[in-house]
């Protein structure tokens, strides 16, 4: 049979990964998990729960909702979760910061000069053809490149000067490999320096980005990273205005302080654990009074003595992600906090009997 010969018509030279899409992982999928309770009260897997039998079987004697197999021979299927904000990919929330660090916030363009850009452009170019060691050539021929007279916009100058570079790297190309020598690259090497260029650009000591847009003379934005999950923009105008990038239903948002309303909180894993940290159960105080004093913001130094480390971050934001049906002096408002008495501290309540409770 000709299959047993050997022969093959392809032969595999690499192999590279990357991320799937929205789309590819709703394809992937045979299940929407919908709910957070996996098993129910008699311990059996949930339907639409992360035990739900079309994700493979959960026992020995049960067969695969989706492929029908029994344990040994289904190998698993994939589901999702539809979030109901977007988030930021945890694995690429840092290249992400890095690349909008580079970007103007008015005209999408990057904040490097088109001559620059252009000879990075080049050199990954000369990367994936083979030629690491024309770099430091394309270099000074890029930035020997007189671009004064053409006299044009930046996408003039971009263009002429990319033009340069790659009849450089067609003519250095064509110099120093023969077709034999095509064949015996160094791959190796030539994949660590290109990882080097990505790595250096995204870190920005390869190119450093401009304080103003060459295109549209926009001021950069200071953006910082908070908890690895939001990206926040401090707007050039004041300071102690922010924005949350990727949140367009949020106009603006500020540090919190104790004189704002608050009318309902939103918080992340580590933001938990900070206030569990705290032990709030063995001093208990009015959740509104607890997380101001946690994010050391309380006007009583006494509720703050009682709480050591007060590392809570807290923002606020506009507009509002809930609204009360009722503010206080309407008809039917009701508090859990607003309205109760404060006990006064003494022997006694400090240690309540059980009886008292
Ligand atoms: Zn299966
Ligand atoms: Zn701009």
């Amino acid at each position: 049979m000709s299959s047993t010969s050997g022969q093959t018509s392809a032969q595999i030279v690499g192999v590279s990964f990357g991320i799937i899409s929205k789309d590819e992982i709703k394809k992937l999928s045979v299940l929407n998990v919908e709910t957070w309770k996996t098993f129910d009260e008699l311990s059996h897997p949930r339907e639409g729960g992360l035990c739900d039998s079309a994700f493979g079987p959960a026992k020995r004697d049960e067969m695969c909702a989706t492929c029908g197999l029994s344990e040994f021979d289904c190998c698993g299927h994939y589901g999702h979760i539809n979030l109901s904000l977007p988030v930021f990919n945890p694995f690429l929330i840092k290249q992400l910061f890095q690349v909008l660090k580079m970007c103007c916030f008015e005209c999408h363009h990057l904040l490097f000069s088109p001559t620059d850009l252009e000879i990075k452009i080049a050199q990954m170019e000369a990367l994936s053809r083979g030629l690491d060691i024309i770099l430091e050539d394309l270099q000074a021929f890029g930035s020997s490149l007189t671009t004064d007279n053409i006299g044009l916009d930046a996408v003039s100058i971009r263009l002429y000067v990319r033009q340069k570079l790659k009849e450089k790297i067609d003519e250095e190309y064509n110099k120093r490999f023969t077709k034999s020598v095509k064949n015996g690259l160094n791959v190796k090497n030539i994949v660590e320096k290109q990882q080097m260029v990505y790595k250096e650009f995204l870190t920005g000591k390869l190119l450093k980005p401009n304080k103003k847009c060459l295109q549209c003379a926009a001021l950069k934005n200071s953006l910082t990273v908070l908890n690895n999950a939001l990206i926040i923009m401090n707007e050039s105008k004041s300071k102690a205005s922010k924005k949350i990038i990727g949140a367009d239903q949020i106009e603006d948002m500020a540090v919190m302080d104790m004189t704002a309303v608050r009318v309902g909180y939103l918080i992340t894993g580590l933001g938990a654990h900070k206030l569990i940290d705290a032990k709030p159960l063995d001093q208990l105080i009015p959740v509104d009074e607890f997380l101001p004093v946690m994010y050391d913001k309380h006007t009583d130094d006494m509720m703050k003595h009682h709480f050591p480390v007060r590392n809570l971050r807290a923002l606020s934001v506009y507009p509002l992600l809930i609204y009360p049906t009722h503010y206080v002096g309407d008809n039917h408002y009701i508090s859990d906090t607003e309205d109760s008495h404060k006990t006064e501290l003494n022997a006694n309540s400090l240690h309540p009997k059980h009886t008292e409770l």
